[in-house]
């Protein structure tokens, strides 16, 4: 690879300006601004890069499919990143406009810089630094870029299903985001599954004086008893056979705990709160956090909510439940347990309506792509990545998209240590871009070997 990486080295204040006409081109998916735009500027940058690239519509913003490929391969790895930014309110707390992309001291600030338009482009310029000096690549490569990331993906499951014969893969390698906190790169094992609903109680057709709360029923007070029976104060969750499917952590697994940078003061000053719930700490809270199945209260309305009295008996009441679910939990499956408790419990009558819902999955530290990725970390910055065996996030991306295709799949990211995420004077330092080129190119060597 040592050519690859002079040619990085040569490359890179063109490298940098590519990056920076990207950043430069607005793609804010909760607002569509710049979406189509964006799509075609990337289709471009890809073909130059020499992948063989298509835009395929979907019902909201289109996905991008590439190719680049080797007659002689015997295998082939999806990589995979998303052009959609956050949008960059509160635009007033940013020291330079979000989509100027100003370099300065090392850093080019602006909307997407890690988040993920510098993952992408690392992917790119990686692709074309092998092709320019190896003639070739090692293996199949595939890329898809979704235009929803930031928006939870709606079109991907959907995509994914229709287009099969295009997605036949052997792995997945998903780049998003920056380094750990603790300065050290990342590989996600797995992530989180979902499942979010609302549950309503309807009382009487429509609202009525309290005083006749004598003589007719309450729906907020029953859909406070109803949520009473979900889950008890000791945190357990009461639905039957909830944690049936929940596999606790895997020998593998344990280690991976045991190893990981956690450190619980860090973690609490961060929330704010003096104390974990249940009093755990340590590597418990670290086990809870990546392996407990929850269901939490996310939003709850009924009646009059604003100042002094009024004196309502409310016609509906209405509760937002997260659940976030771990392998091999199946989010139908929990619906169904849901409902079915609920019927059990006396409160049939309640309607429970989906928001949204994403598989829990995970890949194994010894498949050929993790093993690939770790290698690839320790060779590119001398420093042991941190692998989580899954996130507690529930993004389609990674271990989701590969679980979906049936093969295996993680996340990885070359952004800095705290990058400002989603938040004003989001940054990716040059150091940290160019680094990435070398790591994607060696997580593409690894992976051909
Ligand atoms: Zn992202």
């Amino acid at each position: 690879l040592q050519r690859v990486f002079s040619y990085v080295k040569e490359g890179a204040p063109r490298f940098i300006e590519e990056l920076r006409t990207l950043i430069r081109q607005p793609s804010i998916s909760a607002q569509g601004i710049g979406i189509r735009e964006c799509a075609m500027l990337l289709r471009e940058m890809m073909e130059k890069c020499g992948i063989s690239a298509q835009i395929h519509q979907t019902e909201r913003n289109p996905i991008l499919l590439g190719e680049v490929r080797l007659e002689r391969a015997d295998r082939t790895l999806l990589l995979t990143a998303h052009y959609d930014v956050q949008p960059p309110d509160p635009i007033d707390k940013w020291n330079s406009p979000p989509f100027e992309a100003r370099l300065k001291n090392g850093r080019i600030v602006g909307r997407g810089a890690t988040d993920c338009k510098g993952n992408l482009m690392a992917i790119l310029k990686a692709v074309e630094s092998m092709l320019q000096t190896l003639g070739d690549v090692p293996v199949n490569l595939k890329f898809l870029f979704d235009g929803e990331e930031e928006i939870g993906s709606p079109s991907l499951p959907g995509f994914i299903e229709k287009n099969r014969d295009l997605l036949k893969v052997d792995s997945v390698v998903t780049l998003d985001a920056g380094f750990d906190p603790s300065g050290r790169p990342f590989v996600w094992l797995g992530n989180s599954g979902l499942l979010s609903v609302d549950i309503t109680s309807q009382g009487a057709k429509w609202d009525l004086h309290s005083s006749r709360a004598r003589l007719v029923m309450n729906p907020a007070w029953r859909l406070i008893w109803a949520l009473s029976t979900i889950k008890d104060r000791d945190e357990n969750v009461l639905i039957e056979g909830f944690c049936d499917q929940a596999k606790p952590p895997s020998v593998e697994e344990s280690k991976l705990l045991d190893e990981f940078p956690w450190n619980d003061q860090e973690q609490k000053d961060a929330l704010g709160i003096d104390n974990f719930l249940l009093g755990v700490g340590g590597r418990n809270a670290l086990e809870r956090l990546l392996f407990q199945p929850t269901c939490s209260v996310t939003g709850i309305t009924s009646g009059y909510s604003g100042a002094g009295q009024k004196a309502v008996l409310p016609s509906r009441a209405q509760a937002k439940l997260e659940f976030r679910l771990v392998p091999f939990q199946d989010p139908d499956d929990i619906l169904r347990k849901l409902r079915n408790h609920l019927a059990a419990n006396g409160f049939g009558d309640l309607t429970v309506s989906v928001i949204a819902k994403t598989e829990p999955a995970t890949t194994s530290l010894s498949s050929k792509v993790s093993r690939a990725a770790i290698k690839a970390a320790s060779d590119v910055y001398g420093l042991a990545p941190v692998v989580k065996p899954r996130h507690e996030g529930s993004g389609r991306q990674g271990t989701w998209i590969a679980s979906r295709l049936r093969v295996d799949g993680l996340l990885t990211g070359v952004g800095p240590p705290r990058w400002q995420g989603h938040a004003p004077n989001e940054f990716i330092t040059v150091e940290h871009y160019l680094n990435g080129i070398r790591y994607v190119a060696s997580i593409i060597h690894e992976y051909g070997r």
